[in-house]
């Protein structure tokens, strides 16, 4: 099912360690409403910037599998605000494309070696923070 032309729920959910340990990462209302709105006011304006298929690594994340994968209890993952992106050339495209489309955003993630894009946005006071790593 799709939340935008080109971004859909199981992409925005799906997790190889969520499957392989058998946890169903089924978000809430609040998440899922906070899903649809990274979707729709970031991830799709900046699909369309790009012109090139985007692909989410990791979306939506239960306290259990956050947890499973090593991330921070605070994670913006959690709350349904975050997303990884990879594309297929180099990551700070993407990066480049938020700031200069003027994308509103929360933080913006810059992971060189590993090559993708963390990108959170929350319903109000977007802090547009800018980390490398
Ligand atoms: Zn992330």
């Amino acid at each position: 099912m799709n939340i935008s032309k080109d971004f859909t729920w199981e992409e925005m959910l799906y997790s190889d360690t969520a499957k392989v340990n058998g946890i169903k990462n089924v978000p809430e209302r609040e998440e899922r409403m906070a899903i649809e709105e990274l979707v729709k006011r970031l991830l799709q304006p900046l699909r369309l910037a790009y012109g090139g298929p985007i692909r989410i690594t990791s979306g939506y994340r239960c306290a259990e599998l956050n947890e499973l994968v090593g991330g921070v209890p605070s994670s913006q993952h959690v709350k349904g605000q975050a997303a990884d992106c990879m594309i297929r050339g180099n990551a700070s495209e993407l990066l480049g494309l938020v700031l200069a489309h003027k994308l509103p955003f929360d933080q913006a993630i810059l992971y060189r070696k590993r090559n993708f894009l963390h990108l959170s946005i929350r319903p109000e006071n977007n802090r547009e923070k800018v980390l490398f790593k």
